[in-house]
């Protein structure tokens, strides 16, 4: 139910004699949940006069402010930005796959691979699994052992799909919940190290030196993080060879997929990362989980470039709140008991806070991603030359939005020819984010999306 002061709110906008623009400014944002207000202005000015050919201000606008999306990937904190973020995360991903987008269709046949990299265990957590349409029980073990906390090792439950006991550890005591935060902490690491074995080992297979290699070859890839139930990140990634100018040019015939799968499993066996060691506890060696999915994306096989690419692109919105934690930073001294997340994930949190105060673990810097339960990388992510890039693809919708600007007299018609001869002088200064409980339930209506509550602002 609105409350009293939204329904307030509601009725003062709409008989805002500046509704109509405010509407406007809305729809633009494309339902965005969190707009983020500006306060500003725009001239233009002629070159060799000096003279001012058209000013826009928001001092005009309605509340004098412009509304623009927030543009966040997070579909907790906005769905309607986190959609654009999605499709357009796809359209990069599928562009590398099969072409587009300014990338030729012959990228089809380059050598390429869809690569999942796990994490190791840190204990037994209870498990759902299933074999020809059966769910099978969790965790059953006859002779199962009792742990040193008097829990038994086994659990023959078959767990449903949405099981909150899902992910937990059977026995909370005695998993590493160290291990887990410290894996996500490293990741990153572990994949850049990933990456250069991946190369090494691929001009090894040909007889070439590295240098060489570089003169004839490029790997190209896409990833995506995604957070299992137990709160680990796996990666998933497009891992592709192209010529030495990237996607346009075609690979040295010696460079096969077989190759190429060769390569991964090796750099994926191979690379650890080391913590130092702090309070007593030795170094410890991280390395990916013995798990490793390798399997080759086709056109009409079991692996598509349609499934792939939705794949990344659903995971690259998503974060650490789908295993119940919460999509904001947490502060050291707060109160972690009185969060409502899981018990798994509190604990997970309570380690990274732990651990981050070590002078020896600074760099891993886990009191200020507690709230990712340690991982500190970015979710999505590829290389230069993958394929075409979500600035580029802004950029396309930005000028179409430049058209519909011109068209409602917001910024003045020059010819792309003039853009020399025009100085731009604009000044924005941020005056706050989202909307006001009246305010969200208007632009749900008029944009189409689902209300979700008044838009809270958020940090970024
Ligand atoms: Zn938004
Ligand atoms: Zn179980
Ligand atoms: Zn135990």
């Amino acid at each position: 139910m609105p409350t009293k002061h939204a329904i307030a709110g509601l009725i003062t906008r709409l008989h805002d004699p500046q509704y109509a623009r405010w509407a406007s400014q809305i729809r633009r944002t494309g339902g965005c949940r969190q707009p983020i207000h500006l306060r500003g202005k725009v001239e233009h000015y002629d070159r060799s006069t000096g003279r001012l050919l058209h000013r826009y201000s928001t001092h005009l606008e309605p509340d004098g402010l412009l509304r623009v999306p927030c543009k966040t990937r997070r579909a907790s904190r906005c769905p309607s930005c986190a959609e654009t973020y999605r499709a357009d995360t796809y359209h990069l991903v599928r562009a590398g796959l099969v072409g587009g987008k300014g990338v030729p269709e012959t990228v089809a046949s380059h050598p390429c691979l869809f690569v999942t990299l796990t994490a190791p265990s840190f204990g037994e957590v209870h498990s759902r699994r299933e074999k020809d349409g059966k769910v099978l029980p969790c965790h059953p073990r006859c002779d199962a052992e009792t742990c040193s906390h008097g829990r038994v090792m086994s659990c023959t439950a078959r767990h449903g799909a949405d099981e909150a006991c899902l992910g937990e550890p059977l026995c909370p005591e005695c998993y590493d919940y160290t291990g887990s935060v410290l894996f996500n902490a490293t990741a990153p690491e572990l994949w850049r190290r990933f990456t250069l074995a991946l190369r090494r080992h691929l001009a090894k297979l040909a007889g070439l030196t590295q240098k060489d290699l570089a003169t004839q070859l490029v790997v190209s890839f896409a990833k995506v993080a995604e957070y299992q139930r137990r709160g680990v990140v796996h990666l998933h990634a497009v891992i592709r060879l192209d010529g030495p100018d990237g996607p346009t040019s075609p690979p040295p015939e010696w460079a096969t997929v077989d190759m190429l799968t060769d390569a991964v499993q090796h750099a994926a066996t191979v690379v650890t990362a080391k913590v130092p060691a702090y309070d007593g506890q030795p170094s410890r060696v991280l390395r990916w989980g013995t798990q490793l999915d390798t399997r080759p994306i086709t056109l009409h096989g079991e692996l598509t470039d349609q499934a792939v690419a939705g794949y990344i692109a659903k995971y690259a919105t998503k974060a650490a709140e789908c295993v119940g934690t919460l999509d904001r930073r947490i502060q050291p001294l707060e109160n972690l008991a009185a969060l409502p997340i899981r018990e798994h994930a509190r604990r997970l949190i309570a380690e990274c806070l732990r651990l981050g105060a070590f002078d020896e673990l600074a760099d891993l810097r886990l009191t200020h991603w507690a709230h990712m339960l340690g991982f500190r990388g970015h979710f999505s992510t590829k290389s230069r030359r993958y394929s075409t890039t979500l600035g580029a693809l802004r950029a396309t919708r930005a000028e179409h939005r430049r058209d519909e600007q011109i068209s409602t007299g917001r910024l003045p018609l020059f010819d792309e020819d003039d853009e020399d001869s025009v100085l731009v002088i604009a000044h924005w200064a941020y005056a706050g984010q989202g909307l006001s409980a009246g305010d969200a339930i208007l632009a749900a209506a008029i944009t189409g999306t689902p209300l979700i509550g008044p838009g809270d602002p958020h940090d970024a």
